[in-house]
């Protein structure tokens, strides 16, 4: 038989490994910056379109290539940065696999201009798909530009899989971040569509990080600093009361390369324990600094985890240093004997005006008669209410046309589980352990997740505030303002829209800051930022596709963060529309979050278990 094995040809192996190596734009970005870093610029600047599909362009004043160079950098392996393979274990630089610029040849439009300082000229090299379509003499200040255009031109089905340009700017923001985290030393400018988004001088490590992530983060960071043989530890971490429902802002750098590591950051979070709440997220921009020789950076194609020799001693040295910040800085909380908590001002009271006591006499009250039971119907408790996020279980009861509108549907779907005669079966509630109310059905019994069937009940609610209704607001007598990152701005400004709908007003969108002027009849003010906050952390978690999931996100939200926890404690009114609401829900087996909501148990089941 023939043979039939033969090589690729260059272009061929050169687009599977870009495959590799270019995922989507932000690896371009990340790519393009690390080479201007490495060639010693002291000022890089950032410019793209459309999210970096149309164009990636970086300009640097960095050492520039000669001619030859300029041509060679092209090359699959080609690279200045190691000779040998031990220098990979004395790496000081962030490239070494001589691949970024091939790869992206293979599958882009790219131009490059660049000019060393002793020579006169430049030289400028155009390449399409691997291959040269133009060489020249050019003349350019020292540095070198390379601009990427119509990223996947020959591979459409990459071209496809590209997310929106929100998706794939927030991708390159995170690259951008990254990089500019590590170098204050170097001035950065970043336009988007030709507007700036980030100009950040040169500057030490707090200023830069207080220019990336606004002005109020300054008074956020606590520094970090610890010498030993092993590392060289420096850096900030936010103070536990800044603590983050997103895990946005967490970074480590080994050597300045921005490294992911959950063993170490399980360390900066061991050394949180106990002064933040559970479900938030310690911010922290922690820089190691190691024997290059102690490290692997080889084991991952995109560079982001390192293997270190001694990770046991990195944690505890890490989480003996974070700690010991906390300490030293008096952030973690002390006792204090002089101030009586009680005389405190909840925040979310201040403004609010008195209610006064009044005593409700029920005139009709009859002690000989019969409770109604049989008759499933919405009631307003009439004890106080136990807890703040509580009030919103009655959401959009306060509507008359809603209110109707659940009764009946709640006598309707609720008859399969309820369809009871009114001397068989009570409707009476019990609230087992704080967490789940019990309930008996004809068949047998039901255990309801309180936490889950709000959660469910929520979420419907707002979602047809969101699509359906305009959501009632409340204006607030004094806006509140609150600070976010410029990034979480720009997803807020995106979100404007749907999250007016619920009944939010924001006005004065600032660099960092912005203003809420009304909030959703359901929530306090003082659960406005922790709302605002977990909504900005799924959003880029998740990452929406379409409007519908816009709001489906918004909707789960606002339940996860307001819904009642487990722990609390209902009293019997508010057990019983619990269990009405959420019967008269859509979906009422499953929370949200597709986790079911009750279980029931029959009559058969349990005396089963008393054979
Ligand atoms: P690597 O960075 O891994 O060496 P690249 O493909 O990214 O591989 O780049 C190849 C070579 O091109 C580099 O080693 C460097 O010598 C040169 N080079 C790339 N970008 C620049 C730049 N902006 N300024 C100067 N030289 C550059
Ligand atoms: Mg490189």
């Amino acid at each position: 038989m023939a043979d039939i094995i033969q090589l690729l040809p260059d272009h061929v192996a050169n687009q599977i490994a870009a495959g590799e190596v270019v995922q989507r734009p932000a690896s371009v970005v990340k790519e393009l910056i690390e080479n201007a870093v490495d060639a010693g610029s002291t000022s890089i600047k950032l410019i793209i379109k459309d999210a970096g599909k149309t164009l990636v362009q970086v300009v640097d004043n960095g050492k520039g290539m000669s001619e030859t160079d300029a041509r060679l950098s092209f090359e699959r392996h080609a690279t200045s940065k190691i000779k040998a393979a031990e220098d990979l274990f004395q790496l000081h630089t962030k490239g070494f696999r001589g691949e970024a610029l091939a790869s992206i040849a293979a599958i882009a439009h790219v131009e490059m201009n660049t000019r060393q300082a002793d020579e006169e000229v430049g030289v400028q090299i155009k390449i399409e798909g691997s291959t040269v379509v133009g060489q020249d003499v050019t003349v350019i200040p020292q540095g070198t530009s390379i601009s990427v255009k119509n990223l996947f031109f020959n591979i459409p089905a990459r071209r496809n899989f590209l997310k929106s340009d929100t998706v794939e700017l927030r991708h390159i923001i995170d690259e951008f971040h990254r990089v500019a985290l590590a170098h204050p030393d170097i001035h950065f400018e970043f336009y988007n569509n030709g507007s700036e988004l980030f100009n950040l001088p040169v500057s030490n490590l707090r200023q830069r990080i207080v220019h990336i992530f606004g002005g109020k983060t300054n008074e956020k960071l606590v520094p970090v600093e610890e010498e030993t043989e092993v590392v060289n530890l420096k850096g900030f971490i936010c103070k536990p009361e800044f603590a983050k429902k997103t895990r946005g802002e967490q970074f480590f750098f080994v050597n300045n390369r921005f490294i992911k590591n959950s063993y170490l950051h399980h360390a900066v979070c061991a050394a949180f324990e106990g002064l933040i709440k559970e479900q938030t997220h310690p911010s922290y921009f922690l820089f190691l600094e190691v024997d290059p020789s102690g490290i692997d950076i080889n084991i991952h194609p995109t560079k982001t985890e390192v293997k270190f020799d001694d990770e046991h001693a990195m944690y505890a040295i890490l989480r003996s240093a974070v700690k010991h910040s906390l300490g030293q800085f008096n952030v973690a909380p002390v006792l204090d004997f002089e101030r009586d908590s009680n005389l405190d001002t909840p925040y979310g009271y201040k403004s609010k005006n008195v209610n006064f006591p009044t005593v409700e006499v029920d005139a009709d009250f009859n002690p000989f008669e019969k409770e109604n039971k049989g008759k499933v119907s919405v009631s307003y408790p009439k004890q106080e209410r136990l807890n703040n996020s509580w009030e919103s279980l009655y959401v959009g009861l306060e509507k008359k046309s809603d209110f109707s509108s659940i009764e009946f549907e709640s006598e309707e779907v609720t008859g399969s589980l309820f369809n009871e005669k009114e001397d068989e079966v009570s409707t009476a509630t019990y609230q087992l352990h704080k967490k789940y109310i019990v309930t008996t059905i004809k068949s047998g019994m039901v255990i309801i997740s309180q936490h889950r069937a709000h959660q469910r009940v929520l979420y419907e609610q707002y979602l047809k505030n969101i699509t359906v209704d305009k959501g009632v607001s409340q204006q607030l007598l004094f806006p509140l303002k609150l600070n976010f990152s410029h990034t979480e701005i720009e997803l807020l400004k995106e979100l404007k829209d749907s999250l007016e709908n619920t009944g939010f007003i924001f006005s004065n969108f600032k660099d960092d800051e912005v203003a809420v002027n009304g909030i959703p009849l359901n929530i306090s003010e003082s659960e406005v930022a922790m709302v605002v906050d977990q909504l900005l952390s799924d959003f880029q978690s998740e990452i929406p596709e379409s409007s519908f999931s816009q709001a489906d996100i918004l909707a789960k939200a606002m339940c996860k963060t307001l819904a009642v926890k487990s722990g609390e404690i209902l009293n019997a009114a508010s057990q019983e529309a619990l269990v009405n609401n959420l019967f008269a829900t859509k979906d009422p087996t499953v929370s949200p979050f597709n986790k079911p909501t009750y279980i029931t148990m029959s009559v058969e089941e349990i005396d089963k278990k008393f054979l």
